[in-house]
């Protein structure tokens, strides 16, 4: 039986559907393009299943530019549809759909970003006319087809097709001839169809990867093979440095790798890493800003979750409380695994830390469960050459007392003299280079209660000092230490500067700047506030050596009332104390030998 030529009404009740749906969608219109070969890959599986004579590997849809009808075509080679069908699906059931979204959507216009799927109608996003081409797989089936122009009229008829399968052409409209451009399309199907499960063919070659990696089993999955996907996945040359496989079936199901980049303090941006969602292989999105907890922005992987819905914005998935569950599982699953890693290489772990320090220190910073879980694998390196945590670095030195003091410099090249005297005293130092070490330190005395991190230029340890020094007053019931005060103040002539003065065991240093931590600390934060704002070195304490020789020789010049003399020693002493805070530039390292050449003359 021939079928006659139809012409009809789209059943809607929302008349001017196709206006709303070209307005609201206008910044997403690429998604129409998933859309389509989403149904073409849909309609390949149905006919896999169904029909007992089709060779899987003959199935595949091809995506075709036809520049001179300015139109997309995707052709597939799936179940096909009858007239009925099409009736059926595309007029009332996938209409119906369209139309549900519309009226859901209809009072949060504004708030709508983020990726949700139309089916079949976004099409009507880029098209002027959108036709179908088809031929149902099933035996004696008549081609069937259909053509809309973006209104609610519809015209279905008999159509050509003499292979099983769909052909649907997008004549595109002017806004949108940029679909014409290959490199254009390419894009979008590398982007949205990667890991479908058919080849999807333009220009005459197969452009998607077809398989996802995170489905086989990590017991089967080589080294290497998880080194190209990443490659593949992200176009990078570089290795990752690990990898975390995730897999779950409940309560949830996820599959998903997340690769660690290497993650330097130049490069610590949160837009760099990009964690791919896909759903049912199909691509979501990879701006989880505000889904995933913002540190795990910095590695670069993707995730196929069956159960988020495609059709969703992203402040819906914030909101969402299988989201904040899968979030709790990727955590303890990133830090499950660089345990494993310290526990059963604890040298690989080292080495890795340098790439990924910044990455678990933020994490810890962000997110406590990811503190608790990692706080006894925060690692510092030493100046005894290997890395502690803190426990081992509290049993390594102990000390008297239940508060426990840890000792620690900005690097190895600066406080060098602060590094040496400890050294001497057989305190280890350990290493604290990144400014996230700071706010890492506070949250661990928060928590431990009796530990405390001290910089060695600080505090001047008691071991340090000549404790039993007694020391003459003269007529004008003063010591010499009293007049050295007096005299360095003077010359100093700065509030921001206190003066103390100690007998010290060691001679040869005249004299050494001290930072209290608590202030420096605060400094430091404001200073992360407000660079401009904060000079670091300003607040700080004198510590002047009443046993060096130079120290004496400026009481004596002061004795003498040789006050110029007198002020440009003190200075020079002090700014020798603050290289140990600043290495000198070029040019100021010239005028400061100028200035000790100068001052070593006036000694001798
Ligand atoms: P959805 O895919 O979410 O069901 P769509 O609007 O995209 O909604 O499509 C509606 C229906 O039309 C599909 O469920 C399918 O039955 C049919 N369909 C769409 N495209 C094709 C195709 N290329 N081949 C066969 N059937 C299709």
């Amino acid at each position: 039986m021939t079928q006659e030529k139809k012409q009809g009404k789209l059943t809607v009740h929302t008349e001017n559907i196709f206006p709303i749906i070209k307005k609201w969608l206008y910044s997403e219109h690429d998604i129409f393009l998933r859309e389509l070969i989403a149904n073409a890959v849909d309609a390949m599986n149905k006919r896999e299943a169904m029909d007992p004579d089709v060779k899987k590997d003959e199935l595949q849809v091809e995506v075709k530019i036809n520049k001179r009808k300015k139109a997309l075509e995707i052709i597939d080679n799936g179940i096909g549809m009858t007239q009925q069908e099409i009736k059926k699906y595309i007029n009332q059931i996938a209409f119906s759909g369209a139309e549900g979204f519309v009226e859901k959507y209809k009072d949060r216009q504004g708030k709508l970003i983020g990726q949700f799927g139309l089916g079949f109608y976004s099409s009507f996003m880029v098209a002027k006319k959108v036709t179908i081409d088809s031929l149902s797989f099933k035996k004696g089936a008549e081609p069937a087809y259909w053509e809309c122009e973006g209104s609610t009229d519809f015209q279905l008829d008999v159509g050509k097709l003499k292979e099983p399968g769909t052909t649907v052409t997008i004549y595109l409209n002017k806004e949108n001839e940029d679909f014409l451009e290959n490199f254009k399309v390419k894009e979008l199907i590398e982007k949205y169809c990667n890991f479908m499960p058919f080849p999807i063919v333009f220009d005459k070659k197969i452009v998607n990867i077809q398989k996802a990696l995170w489905h086989k089993k990590p017991k089967d999955i080589e080294e290497s093979e998880y080194k190209e996907f990443y490659k593949e996945l992200f176009h990078q040359y570089e290795d990752p440095l690990f990898w975390v496989h995730l897999n779950v079936d409940f309560p949830f199901k996820l599959e998903g790798i997340l690769y660690f980049p290497k993650i330097n303090q130049i490069d610590f941006d949160l837009n760099r890493g990009k964690i791919k969602l896909f759903c049912h292989d199909v691509f979501v999105a990879d701006d989880l800003k505000g889904v995933v907890p913002e540190f795990l922005l910095l590695l670069r992987g993707g995730m196929d979750i069956p159960d988020i819905p495609l059709n969703v914005s992203r402040s819906f998935l914030q909101e969402d409380k299988q989201v904040k569950k899968i979030s709790q599982y990727i955590i303890k699953k990133v830090a499950d695994s660089l345990k494993d890693i310290f526990k059963e290489d604890r040298k690989r772990y080292e080495g890795l830390w340098n790439d990924i320090n910044h990455f678990i220190k933020y994490g810890m910073l962000t997110e406590e469960k990811f503190y608790e879980n990692l706080i006894g694998q925060l690692i510092f390196k030493t100046t005894k050459g290997d890395y502690v945590t803190v426990d081992e670095y509290i049993l390594r030195n102990p000390q008297e007392g239940k508060q426990k003091k840890i000792y620690y410099a900005p690097s190895e090249d600066l406080q060098v003299t602060y590094l040496n005297m400890m050294k001497e005293q057989g305190i280890e130092v350990i290493f604290a280079p990144t400014v996230l070490d700071g706010h890492i330190f506070q949250k661990i005395e928060m928590d431990k209660g009796n530990v405390s991190f001290v910089r060695i230029d600080s505090e001047i340890n008691d071991n340090m000092v000549n404790k039993d020094k007694k020391e003459i007053v003269d007529q004008d019931n003063k010591t010499p230490s009293d007049k050295i005060k007096a005299v360095f103040e003077k010359a100093l002539n700065n509030d921001k500067i206190t003066v103390e003065v100690k007998s010290l065991k060691v001679k040869d240093i005249p004299a050494m700047v001290v930072f209290n931590e608590h202030m420096r600390r605060f400094q430091e934060m404001s200073q992360f506030a407000n660079p401009e704002a904060t000079d670091m070195l300003a607040q700080h304490t004198l510590v002047v050596n009443s046993e060096n020789d130079t120290v004496k020789k400026i009481l004596a010049l002061n004795d003498k009332g040789k006050t110029q003399e007198v002020a440009l020693l003190c200075n020079y002493i002090h700014e020798l104390g603050l290289i140990e805070q600043k290495p000198l530039t070029g040019k100021e390292l010239q005028s400061f030998i100028e200035k000790s050449n100068k001052i070593l003359q006036m000694i001798e």
